[in-house]
């Protein structure tokens, strides 16, 4: 338990975190780039609850060394005691555990840190930036089922190669939700012109803009502090967290 997880572990317990044994039941390969597995929850979301975009900190084991990292729920069912885990594959530990993973694999889950909270005045437009390890959230943010933000317009820009977006699972409404499709370039600095350029106008154009965050933790910061300073877009209606740390 958290003792064998040093002082990381140590200091989620404190914070009253809490621990739980998942079960994979099922596999779906997505596409060669993205797998979905099924999960029995140990009893997480009666303990928790739901809400938009909930995630959980795995413990993944990297060479005998804990290796914690965030994944978020797809499809949270707590009559069932259920839920699905979707991951954008890449090298790392936690992408090696779900490639090989099989039926009774499990996986140790601490809730630490996730939370929502739901703008008001409801967005008239929100506009979203993220890549495959975000579409979770993003299909959360903006799918038909929890509706998290209303029936609002979404615009979003999507980073990633055609070849590794190609075929993924978006809930997206083509209706009303527009995907900006955004290749990889430079670390990021390709997404950040990108945005620069196309988000002020439509930011301006709506009464009561959202917007939300989720790319790697450099473009994050990046594009939040143009939005914040550049753009003086309220704290309380922009979202910005750094999903994964390039190298
Ligand atoms: C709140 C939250 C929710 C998240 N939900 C999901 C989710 O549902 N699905 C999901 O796939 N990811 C999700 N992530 C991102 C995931 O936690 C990271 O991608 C994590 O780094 C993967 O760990 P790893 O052990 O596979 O790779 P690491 O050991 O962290 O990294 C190994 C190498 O892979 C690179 N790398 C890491 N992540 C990515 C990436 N996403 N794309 C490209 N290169 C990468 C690193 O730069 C490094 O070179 C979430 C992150 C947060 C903070």
């Amino acid at each position: 338990m958290a003792q064998g997880r040093g002082w990381e572990g140590a200091v989620l317990k404190l914070m009253r975190a809490k621990d739980f044994t998942l079960t994979v039941t099922g596999v779906e390969e997505v596409t060669g780039d993205y797998r979905r597995l099924h999960l029995t929850d140990g009893g997480l979301l009666a303990a928790t609850g739901v809400h938009p975009t909930i995630w959980v900190r795995l413990w993944f084991d990297n060479a005998g060394k804990p290796h914690q990292r965030a994944y978020t729920l797809v499809d949270p069912d707590p009559a069932a005691g259920a839920f699905s885990l979707e991951f954008a594959l890449h090298e790392g530990a936690a992408s090696d555990w779900a490639r090989a993973a099989q039926p009774g694999d499990t996986i140790e889950a601490t809730v630490q840190g996730t939370g929502f909270e739901r703008p008001a005045p409801a967005p008239s437009h929100v506009l979203v930036i993220g890549d495959p390890a975000s579409l979770p959230a993003i299909n959360s943010l903006l799918g038909p089922d929890e509706g998290a933000l209303g029936s609002a317009p979404a615009t979003v820009w999507f980073e990633g190669s055609p070849d590794g977006t190609a075929g993924l699972p978006f809930r997206t409404d083509p209706a009303r939700h527009e995907i900006r499709h955004v290749p990889r370039r430079d670390a990021g600095a390709h997404l950040v012109a990108r945005v620069k350029a196309e988000l002020p106008a439509l930011l301006t154009a709506t009464p009561d803009p959202y917007v939300w965050i989720a790319c790697d933790t450099l473009t994050t910061r990046t594009l939040t502090s143009y939005l914040r300073k550049e753009l003086a877009v309220p704290k309380d209606r922009l979202h910005a967290l750094g999903y994964w740390r390039a190298s």
